[in-house]
């Protein structure tokens, strides 16, 4: 499988390649050259796998050429045999029409787990192929930089450099990331917001007096490797549900774009996806794209979704890109010109493309928490805030008709509701324990350096402390 950037001009690569580079040259983000089919008799096939055996078919397209079946088979069953859960997303049913899919079994309680174990594997791999390092710059809004850290802390090949927005994550993603005692491992609280430290990031993959001296690898869901990761719960959640044979609908707490986008690309292969529902909070920029083609950043609002506190969602380029006929050289003026204004208007065949399979929905902190206390009272589940979002836009959803009468609506369970507790307890009044896999978390010293929000200091930080700068 060849990859091409979504700004056209960057170099063509293969899975191992894309997978190393995160973010392409050109500013752009890589896609497939073209989207794997399968059958309706090939999705039948997949009935019945284990989700390991699901996850190597379903991603053997992508990383074709770049790790033999053997391979692929032995990480999968790695990864995915040693989740808290024997089904590693399951399925829970809260009526006859809502579902859960569970993707919080992993390691740090979120879905980010799902992709960033296997993501850790694959960097192993491939560097020791290469008898290469990399150091890894992210940018979190909690949940990533916990799973990322989680994935790499005490490997030999990796270092890693995680930027968070100071005072705008919960105790206990905090926690997860600072906790993790590793020489390998950096934690960075900066001041302002996800996105300030989102643009950090990629400013450092275009300057060359870091990303010259330093191999630099992307955790972020700007690498490709973590998306291909989540179709594959799109397909071990419809398969349940009676696809190929029944269409399903989905809801997707929203910020970056990569969830959701996972199902588009599930669409793409052929699953028979009915609607992917946008669930954003109040910083509702995907929400204002999809309803009125207006994509203009405004400030974040903190709310109690702070992995949702989002503007610029990252993996909407990759979305604009292949609805508006893969023309590079165009997405890469329209993106120049959005950097450049924090706004741009969707084209025609942009806005027509998405609303062919994307619905959105916005949720306040009220509408939240009414989503909360209704999981809880009509199923016994108790929710985290993510997940409610969603929740709040399924119901939504079913009650106003977009969604018609039959068709299983699945709620994406982004996060465990302990990760998210205070404002759970605030919601329902119930205090959700952590489960014992995390760990005596609030026993454990605490590690990182606070930052201003500028340009130079992260970078300044990252060039000082990267052990293989220096080498
Ligand atoms: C990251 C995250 C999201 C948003 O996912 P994107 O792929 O960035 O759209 C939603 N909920 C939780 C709990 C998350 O950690």
């Amino acid at each position: 499988m060849h990859y091409v950037s979504t700004r056209g001009s960057a170099p063509t690569l293969d899975f191992e390649g894309v997978t190393l580079a995160g973010l392409a040259s050109d500013g752009g983000l890589y896609v497939p050259a073209a989207w794997p089919r399968l059958t309706e008799a090939q999705i039948r096939d997949l009935r019945g796998l284990s989700y390991p055996a699901l996850a190597a078919a379903i991603m053997r397209p992508f990383v074709a050429g770049s790790l033999t079946d053997d391979e692929l088979d032995g990480l999968c069953a790695t990864v995915y045999g040693d989740f808290g859960h024997a089904a590693v997303t399951p399925l829970v049913q809260m009526d006859e029409t809502h579902w859960l899919l569970e993707l919080f079994h992993g390691p740090t309680l979120a879905f980010k787990d799902v992709a960033l174990q296997l993501l850790g594997h694959l960097f192993e791999t491939f560097l020791s192929r290469r008898d290469a390092r990399l150091t890894i710059v992210g940018a979190t809004s909690g949940d990533t930089g916990s799973a990322a850290i989680n994935a790499v802390a005490g490997r030999d090949r990796t270092e890693i450099f995680m930027l968070h927005p100071k005072g705008r994550v919960s105790e206990v993603q905090r926690r997860q990331m600072t906790t993790v005692r590793a020489p390998n491992v950096h934690n960075i609280a900066i001041e302002g917001s996800f996105d300030d430290a989102q643009r950090h990031v990629k400013a450092m993959f275009a300057d060359p007096a870091v990303n010259g001296p330093l191999n630099l690898g992307a955790v972020n869901s700007i690498n490709w490797a973590r998306l291909m990761a989540q179709v594959v719960y799109y397909f071990y959640s419809a398969l349940q549900l009676g696809a190929p044979d029944r269409t399903i609908a989905y809801s997707v707490p929203t910020g970056n774009f990569g969830d959701v986008f996972a199902g588009y690309v599930a669409a793409q292969m052929g699953l028979p996806i009915e609607r992917l529902i946008v669930a954003t909070n109040v910083n509702d920029i995907l929400h204002r794209a999809l309803t009125d083609g207006d994509y203009s950043a405004g400030g974040v609002t903190p709310t109690i979704t702070p992995s949702m506190d989002i503007q610029v969602s990252s993996n909407f380029e990759r979305l604009l890109f292949d609805v508006g006929g893969r023309d590079g050289a165009a997405l890469a003026m329209q993106m120049r010109d959005f950097e450049a204004s924090k706004a741009m208007q969707l084209t025609n065949s942009q806005r027509e493309g998405a609303s062919r399979l994307f619905t959105s929905m916005r949720a306040d902190q009220a509408e939240t928490a009414r989503a909360l206390q209704w999981a809880q009272r009509n199923a016994d589940q108790v929710i985290d805030p993510h997940t409610g979002v969603g929740l709040h836009a399924s119901l939504a959803a079913a009650e106003t008709g977009v969604i018609e009468r039959g068709v299983p609506i699945v709620t994406l369970a982004t996060a465990h509701p302990a990760k998210f507790r205070d404002a759970v307890e605030r919601a329902v009044g119930v205090r959700p324990a952590l489960p014992p896999r995390v760990g005596d978390l609030f026993g454990r010293e605490e590690h990182f350096t606070e930052i201003s929000g500028e340009y130079e200091a992260a970078r300044d930080f990252v060039l000082q402390n990267a052990a293989s700068a220096s080498a």
